[in-house]
């Protein structure tokens, strides 16, 4: 009897003492929430007006600084140590984009001369630089690590994915942090791939009946083949380019197509003006690899002249959106990973650019 009280003595003495551990958790729990809240708020309070508008002017400069300049030193964003996260403190980057010329209508060379920046365009080469190094190249290089900031590019395309770079400022959109972030933005052109465009089918005034051919067709002089002339119903396309043989180890040709390319009738013919033919095929396919039609008609010479035809459907003309395109090969298997092998990557498009910038 007395040891099962003495039991019960001891059970109340352990559930006495869960209980008070219990409370003293809870108060514990209670004392941190409260210093968590307290510094919280040291953290979100708020600038005054001389540190805001001292921010103001930073964002600003920096916004005008990216979208005007290319960056320092010339070619920044080809430095080999940018692929592996290696960044000079040497690298304060720009985002503007040089023009480029056309050499022979076949490839682009980057003009030196400052005078040649385009004016409001961006490259999106450079912007995946940035966003692959950016706390070292925006951050520390740029802002000399006073600040953190965030960039976002969203096109007005909506077949092309906004790009998101940086430190994560977005949550600040609700509260009175929003009082320690600024924002700019601007409406500016970021060029894509559209580098590496050999020919733009659609850059031509397609008005039917009046449009002239830049180059006379090779298929109107020759009387052995069918006159390219245009007709009632449809149009003939035809451009010459030339390509050179070593080019194919370094670039992958081909034909990108809007999805629209399938609902637009249009044939096509590729041939070497040395081998003409009449194989009209029809154009049903986004994406189409030239490389081994080109490899096997240069067996035995180091460059050709090269036509290309495209019959197109006068009514359906706005359905053929077509560029010939010349892809490093090292970046091909890249873009088409990204989902970024599509004729909207291949076009200077309009983009909306934010900074985001605070204190730290
Ligand atoms: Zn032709």
């Amino acid at each position: 009897m007395i040891d099962e009280l003495n039991d019960l003595i001891r059970d109340k003495c352990g559930l006495l003492y869960s209980t008070e551990l219990l409370l003293s958790i809870l108060l514990l729990v209670f004392i941190i929430g409260i210093i968590a809240n307290l510094s919280d708020d040291l953290n979100e309070r708020i600038l005054d007006e001389e540190e805001f508008s001292s921010l103001e002017k930073i964002a600003v400069e920096t916004t005008d600084y990216l979208l005007s300049n290319p960056g320092n030193p010339e070619n920044w964003e080809d430095d080999e140590g940018l692929n592996s996260g290696i960044v000079s403190q040497n690298i304060i980057p720009g985002l503007a984009k040089k023009n480029k010329k056309i050499d022979n209508g076949e490839f682009y060379d980057e003009s030196a001369s400052d005078e040649m920046i385009m004016s409001n365009a961006i490259s999106y080469h450079k912007l995946m630089k940035v966003k692959n190094n950016y706390d070292s190249l925006v951050d520390v290089n740029l802002l000399n690590g006073s600040y953190r900031s965030s960039m976002s590019i969203y096109p007005l395309n909506s077949k092309i994915r906004p790009i998101l770079m940086g430190n994560d400022l977005e949550d600040s959109d609700d509260n009175v942090n929003d009082n320690n972030i600024v924002t700019v933005e601007r409406k500016v052109k970021c060029d894509f791939y559209s580098n590496f465009v050999v020919y733009d089918f659609n850059d031509l005034e397609l008005s039917g009946e009046d449009y002239d051919r830049e180059n006379l067709c090779n298929h109107d002089t020759n009387p052995n083949l069918e006159n390219h002339s245009n007709d009632v119903q449809s149009i003939w396309l035809c451009k010459n380019f030339r390509v050179y043989r070593n080019s194919l180890e370094d670039y992958d040709y081909c034909l990108i197509s809007d999805e629209s390319i399938k609902n637009s009738g249009t044939n096509w013919i590729l041939e070497s003006l040395n081998r003409t033919n009449e194989d009209e095929k029809l154009l049903n396919q986004e994406v189409i690899g030239l490389n081994s039609f080109f490899l096997e008609d240069m067996e035995n010479s180091s460059d050709e002249i090269y036509s290309i035809h495209f019959n197109l459907e006068k009514n359906r003309i706005n359905d053929f959106r077509t560029v010939l395109v010349a892809i490093p090969k090292n970046m091909t298997d890249d873009l088409m990973s990204n989902d970024e092998l599509n004729y909207d990557y291949f076009k200077v498009q309009d983009v909306r650019f934010i900074l985001k910038i605070g204190y730290k």
